[in-house]
């Protein structure tokens, strides 16, 4: 993949100065915004939310097969979402070991036996990919993860095309300012929900946001709240707490929160064991997993979306068992994953560990956690393996090879961090949105593209994290 802007414009510090300044004005005017991290739950202060200074290249063959798995990984998740035995199955090893995943385990176990109070089903997601360049060989599109619960910067990333856009004009580049595509997200996740409401069949309910204490990135959420009161449906911010204190459910366990009946619950919280303060805060959740209100995402879909079903899935005949009529879903899908391994008990997961021991710059060690920062790369995969790799506590980690995007140098504006020339890595997002009733999908959609990058310094991501910036594809 080529660099794509010319060097004398990329050393050329004046006129980046210049534009780093056109840029973070273009970006408070689009409304490419996030609060600072002082006052995170007030809009008296606000700032740019990080960005690159210039778009990206992405191969467009690649970036058109990930939009085209979109709706193949929507139809994947939404299928072990109801397969009650492949979900025991794929977690049993894990729920042995780690607490967290445990927990959302037995909820889901406990809906399971109850039976479920809604039959409508939405789902949000994004799948994350980085192309992979090995010597010599093809660029390949590789699945990083998918986000099945809380897929942030859907909202933000509607507003960045404008910002390039601007910013290569001012810079000269009309053509490439030309090439920018159109990308609204925040739209497509908001049909998704309104689709949702719809069905659910209630004019006077509304749509509950379920977000954190801390409240930053309030505006990227802001995004997609406008377009349902564009539709006008009526959406309310909510915290576990509020949940907690003023939810209760009538005889048809309908969720009705301060007197108000809710049909759908977002969720963008509620994915980290820290997100759980209490008791309460699980008794919250329990409530709103046994209601009426259809939630984004329902415990089994969040659970879909955990790394070891995802290594689960890398092994001979799993997606066969899925698409069992459709060889080219699976073929698509299999086409984006790189090597999964187990680190279950067994020849197979000792085989994991002694390989990971002998070259562990070839490999990512993750646990089952969201949110950034959790990874383990290198040396310390050497250390945490060695501590772990005789009991059973290693099964609570999968390992998978790491994936080597091509480096591209480009300037990361970040308040308060100074103007400087990076080595980056992109990684590519889509998202996919479905809605199901029953047996019948009523809609399955991919709704538009993130692209997040950040310097190669850092092996994990994250925008939020602190660690990756909002970024736009530049087709090449
Ligand atoms: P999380 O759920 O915490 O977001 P991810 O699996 O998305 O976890 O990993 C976080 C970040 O770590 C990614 O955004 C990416 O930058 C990096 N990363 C994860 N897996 C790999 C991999 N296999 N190869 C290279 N980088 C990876
Ligand atoms: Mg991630």
């Amino acid at each position: 993949m080529a660099q794509w802007i010319p060097e004398e414009l990329l050393k050329n510090t004046s006129l980046i100065e210049q534009l780093a300044d056109v840029a973070k004005d273009a970006a408070l005017l689009q409304g490419v915004l996030m609060r600072i991290h002082e006052s995170p739950n007030s809009s008296e202060l606000v700032t740019y939310a990080p960005f690159t200074l210039f778009p990206s290249p992405v191969p467009k063959p690649v970036f058109l097969q990930a939009l085209a798995v979109a709706t193949h990984y929507n139809t994947l998740i939404d299928k072990i979402s109801q397969d009650v035995d492949f979900l025991q199955e794929a977690l049993a090893s894990t729920i042995e070991v780690d607490d967290f995943t445990a927990r959302l385990f037995k909820i889901h176990q406990l809906i399971q036996k109850e039976g479920r109070a809604q039959s409508i089903v939405l789902g949000l997601n994004r799948s994350d990919y980085m192309l992979d360049q090995r010597e010599d060989g093809p660029l390949s599109l590789k699945q990083i993860e998918i986000n099945t619960v809380a897929a942030s910067f859907g909202g933000l990333t509607s507003r960045t095309p404008d910002v390039h856009r601007h910013i290569l004009k001012v810079a000269g580049r009309l053509e490439e300012s030309q090439a920018i595509l159109d990308n609204n997200p925040a739209a497509g996740l908001a049909g998704a929900v309104a689709k949702a409401w719809e069905l659910y069949g209630s004019q006077r309910a509304i749509v509950v946001f379920l977000v954190e204490e801390s409240q930053r990135n309030v505006f990227d959420q802001r995004c997609i709240e406008s377009e349902l009161w564009k539709r006008n449906i009526a959406s309310k911010r909510l915290r576990f707490d509020d949940v907690y204190k003023k939810g209760s459910l009538d005889q048809d366990k309908k969720l009705f929160i301060d007197g108000q009946e809710v049909a759908v619950v977002y969720f963008r919280n509620g994915y980290m064991p820290q997100n759980y303060v209490s008791e309460q805060t699980w008794d919250a959740r329990l409530l709103i997993e046994r209601s009426m209100a259809v939630k984004c995402p329902d415990i089994s879909t969040h659970l879909a979306g955990t790394k070891k079903v995802q290594q689960v899935l890398a092994r001979p005949g799993v997606l066969e068992k899925f698409f069992p009529e459709e060889p080219q879903a699976v073929e698509l899908i299999r086409a984006t994953f790189t090597g999964l391994y187990t680190l279950d008990m067994g020849p197979e997961g000792d085989q994991t560990v002694a390989m990971a021991l002998a070259a562990p710059d070839r490999f990512v060690l993750k646990p089952q956690r969201e949110g950034g920062g959790n990874n383990i790369y290198g040396e310390e995969i050497c250390q945490v393996l060695q501590g772990v790799k005789s009991s059973t506590e290693r099964m609570a980690y999968i390992l998978m090879d790491k994936i080597h995007p091509t480096p591209i140098q480009n300037y990361l504006l970040r308040r308060d961090a100074p103007l400087t020339i990076s080595n980056c890595l992109s990684e590519l997002g889509v998202f996919g949105v479905y809605v199901r009733r029953g047996k019948d999908t009523v809609m399955n959609q991919c709704v538009g593209h993130l692209l997040r990058t950040k310097s190669s310094e850092h092996a994990d991501g994250g925008v939020a994290a602190g660690v990756a910036v909002l970024d736009n594809p530049l087709l090449v």
